[in-house]
């Protein structure tokens, strides 16, 4: 921060939560460090390896070796740890890289550009800020390893121009993350835990619970307790809870808006543009057909498609692309491991 406290208020106005942040990236990011650590001798010690007919007079051995230089883009829902994380191990397996941080978190981008040199060796580890101009131009170069954390759609466009120089891509991508609710289950954990994984970040997590299948007759105690739930993490006034966080940009407020249109609106549902505040919603029998789930949704907005029995719910997850994360709430084992 300088003296005029500017960085203050604009890390404000990004409207993330200070305890969020720090059980999710910092700690994460502390864990990841100390891993490396007491893993590293092991992993970059030389392995025997099998002998066959044409190694039969050799030392043979396995020796790990740095790639090279590795190209790091981030995404901007965990921006810290997104970039932090991977660069722990590229560090660790001894490369060179480029850090990409995402320019929608422009402050993490920010400080990550005036941290990492007072740390890190300049000419090895190098920030490089920028948006979709300053990234198709870095994946023209060629690189020995590109590790990536985004959308599906940028998935790609990364991973053709890395076939160009036959550059290995690691992929972080998202999805549609289920969660099954099955009539036999302790509902209060089921719904106190998805109210959890689904508001914090406002929604913006890349395995967040993104829609609820279950009986039909669920639907009311479920959103009934999900209420309660969110009443007791974010109080009664949610808008000035500091734990409830903002959209990360207008783009993406007024996308989440449009998956609203013509649904049933079960709880929550209200929104403020000036600060992209959208409340912990829930939307009841929801229409598969409908926009909102034809898409991930990343934000605080939670669709309740009725179905039949486990069996319906299966097949709904199983007709569509694979999730990132699934999650099932069941006594009965059978349904939890078919
Ligand atoms: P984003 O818009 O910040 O984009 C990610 C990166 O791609 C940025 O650095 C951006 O500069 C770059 N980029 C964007 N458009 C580009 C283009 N046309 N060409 C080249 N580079 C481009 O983030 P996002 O994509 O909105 O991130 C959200 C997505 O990330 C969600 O789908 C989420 O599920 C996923 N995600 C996955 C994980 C995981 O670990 N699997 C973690 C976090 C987020």
């Amino acid at each position: 921060m300088d003296d005029t406290g500017e960085e203050e208020d604009e890390e404000e106005m990004e409207g993330g939560s200070e305890l969020n942040a720090y059980s999710q990236e910092v700690i994460t990011i502390h864990g990841e460090v100390d891993l490396v650590l007491e893993q590293l001798p092991e992993w970059v010690t030389a392995k025997p390896a099998k002998k066959n007919l044409l190694t039969v007079m050799d030392e043979a051995y396995i020796q790990p070796e740095p790639l090279g230089v590795v190209l790091i883009i981030g995404a901007w829902n965990y921006p810290f740890v997104l970039t932090m994380q991977p660069l722990i191990g590229a560090i660790a397996a001894g490369n060179a890289v480029i850090i990409k941080p995402s320019e929608l978190s422009e402050n993490t981008a920010n400080i990550l550009a005036k941290l990492l040199p007072q740390y890190l060796d300049q000419d090895l580890y190098v920030v490089a800020k920028g948006g979709i101009e300053e990234t198709t131009e870095l994946l023209k170069q060629r690189f020995d390893h590109i590790l990536y954390t985004g959308s599906t759609a940028v998935g790609k466009i990364v991973m053709a121009a890395a076939a160009k120089h036959l550059t290995p891509v690691t992929l972080e991508l998202g999805g549609k993350s289920p969660c099954y609710i099955d009539r036999d289950c302790d509902l209060d954990v089921a719904c106190r835990r998805i109210a959890w994984g689904k508001y914090m970040n406002c929604g913006q997590t890349c395995i967040a619970p993104d829609y609820i299948l279950c009986e039909p007759s669920l639907q009311s105690q479920i959103v009934q307790k999900i209420k309660e739930t969110v009443k007791e993490f974010y109080g009664e006034n949610i808008k000035e809870s500091p734990d409830y966080e903002r959209i990360i940009n207008l783009r993406h407020f007024k996308r989440l808006l449009s998956l609203l249109e013509g649904q049933k609106i079960a709880f929550g549902g209200e929104t403020d543009e000036a600060t992209r505040y959208i409340a912990p919603t829930i939307l009841t029998d929801v229409d598969p057909e409908t926009k909102v789930m034809q898409e991930e949704i990343f934000g605080p907005i939670l669709p309740i498609v009725p179905v039949k029995n486990a069996d319906e719910a299966i097949k709904f997850i199983n007709d569509r692309e694979k999730p990132l994360a699934f999650y099932v709430f069941s006594h009965n084992n059978k349904a939890v491991y078919y």
